[in-house]
């Protein structure tokens, strides 16, 4: 039985608790985490402290940078065993996570490494009131001791989001990963050391949000500053944590996001984007579809297209050649994806495809999967509508005219993100202005260039991350004035 151990001062740490880890294909305990207490918390704050105060914080941005490369080479050249354990973890699709998950992760340490050693700081020059002259020149800072708390859905690529940035701007970083997927973010406390990372600069502590280690670290007073992707509820809590102290936070959060399908869209290249943005993950993608609006003329021909792609979906476990969806997270993750699937029916919808659990065979029938699901035909006041359910699972409804497909899609106290499919440019460039979010696809979903701002308006979020918008969060801007 694997072990998950909290990874303290460059040691990995077991604790006298400990709670179970379970394989989402089929329920299984695959591991025994152990939980961090208020004792490991401290430890691990004082351990980072110390590393700010250290060789860490003596290091040139040159030789930081060139460690966080290696961190992303040993990744890379550990490619197998992060795979391996993001599957085992989450039960996503091999063909996904060997795409995407680990590789990006790996990315995240490069990018913002050269990012931060080639970005500028401003610098100005006036006149005094006596004549004389004055140059003014910023200086970044670290923020700190920086708390990572993450969600389970991408935990390597989303970890590292963070965590990458964090280092290559000279922070030290302590981890929570979710409870449901502690296995990555362990795996890289031994690619830290191996680098030759020094101690306290990257630690881990395993444990739940409150009343474990997720409180006691957002709580803790020498944390300088939180950064969370998660639910937007277990934000409020956390904001409410940072208050204490006014310690700063940055925040990916939920969505309920819009994707507008016009008349004039190619056809099938909308279809294919709606599939993967509503089931890519299981739909366990904060940026995923859930509501769709098609122009009224390709309303019938768009739901029958979209309800063939979800039927040809073959679900499954990671390595079942062909799978294109796994299970969702948990059985709690499930009974919540099933609880809407009941409420939708129970509101009046039409289940066009799906509404309920796939047969699956052997071991795998205890495993945590659901059929994709698409509705019609319910108010835009339903609960499904209204509310993130986060299972692989859309609503379709028709609209008319852009005023209207604009009204749809800024009803939500969300604004994370939106996916619009037009060919003509003027729709396009008004669509992108008019809905409220912080990411606007056009004719595309999920295609990112890593140098753009990431993040979400309203309740999906606070900040920006991603190229040099990450340092507005992980450094303090110094204003240094010199009278000539
Ligand atoms: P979650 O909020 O339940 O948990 C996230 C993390 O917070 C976990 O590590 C958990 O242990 C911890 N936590 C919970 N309560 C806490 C507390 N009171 N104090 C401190 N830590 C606490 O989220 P999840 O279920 O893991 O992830 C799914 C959610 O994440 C969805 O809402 C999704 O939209 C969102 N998400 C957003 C983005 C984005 O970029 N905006 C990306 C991925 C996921």
């Amino acid at each position: 039985m694997k072990q998950f151990l909290n990874f303290i001062n460059g040691e990995f740490v077991a604790t006298g608790k400990t709670f179970e880890n379970r394989a989402p294909i089929n329920n299984q305990v695959i591991g025994q985490v152990h939980e961090a207490g208020a004792a490991e918390v401290d430890a691990a704050v004082a351990a980072a402290r110390a590393a700010l105060g250290g060789e860490w914080g003596r290091m040139s941005v040159v030789k930081r940078t060139e460690l966080l490369h290696a961190v992303a080479d040993e990744i890379n050249r550990r490619f197998d065993d992060f795979l391996a354990a993001e599957l085992a973890d989450t039960g996503k699709p091999r063909s996904l996570a060997s795409h995407i998950d680990i590789p990006r992760g790996a990315a995240n340490f490069k990018i913002f490494a050269d990012i931060v050693k080639n970005v500028p700081t401003e610098s100005f020059q006036m006149t005094t009131p006596d004549g004389g002259t004055a140059i003014s020149y910023a200086m970044r800072t670290p923020l700190g001791v920086i708390a990572v708390v993450c969600p389970w859905n991408l935990p390597l690529l989303l970890m590292t989001w963070k965590v990458g940035p964090a280092l290559a701007c000279g922070n030290t970083v302590i981890v929570k990963p979710s409870e449901e997927t502690p296995a990555t973010a362990t795996l890289l406390g031994e690619v830290m050391n191996s680098v030759g990372i020094p101690k306290g600069v990257y630690q881990v502590l395993h444990g739940f949000g409150p009343g474990s280690a997720g409180e006691f670290l957002t709580r803790h007073p020498g944390v300088d500053g939180i950064t969370f992707t998660g639910e937007t509820r277990t934000g409020e809590a956390i904001m409410a944590a940072a208050a204490k102290g006014v310690r700063p936070v940055s925040f990916e959060l939920g969505g309920k996001n819009a994707g507008i399908v016009f008349a004039d869209a190619d056809f099938d290249a909308a279809v294919a984007g709606i599939t993967r943005s509503a089931f890519e993950n299981c739909g366990q993608v904060c940026l995923g579809t859930e509501r769709v609006y098609v122009q009224r003329p390709i309303f019938e021909r768009f739901v029958a297209a979209l309800k063939a792609r979800a039927e040809a979906l073959k679900i499954g476990p990671s390595d079942e050649p062909g799978v294109g969806l796994g299970p969702l997270i948990s059985a709690e993750h499930k009974a919540k994806v099933l609880s809407y699937y009941a409420k939708a029916r129970a509101e009046g919808a039409t289940v066009v495809t799906g509404g309920g659990e796939p047969p699956m065979h052997g071991a795998y029938a205890q495993g945590h999967f659901v059929q994709p699901t698409i509705w019609t035909g319910l108010p835009e006041t339903s609960s499904v509508v209204r509310e993130e359910v986060f299972g692989p699972c859309c609503h379709i409804a028709p609209f008319d005219t852009e005023e209207e497909a604009v009204r749809l899609a800024n009803a939500t106290d969300y604004g994370l993100a939106t996916t619009v499919w037009t060919r003509d440019l003027g729709t396009a460039h008004r669509m992108a202005a008019a809905i409220e979010v912080g990411l606007c696809w056009i004719n595309s979903w999920f295609l990112r260039d890593l140098r753009t701002a990431f993040g979400g308006a309203g309740a999906s979020g606070i900040g920006r991350e991603g190229g040099v918008h990450s340092l507005e969060f992980y450094t303090e801007l110094r204003n240094v004035m010199i009278k000539i």
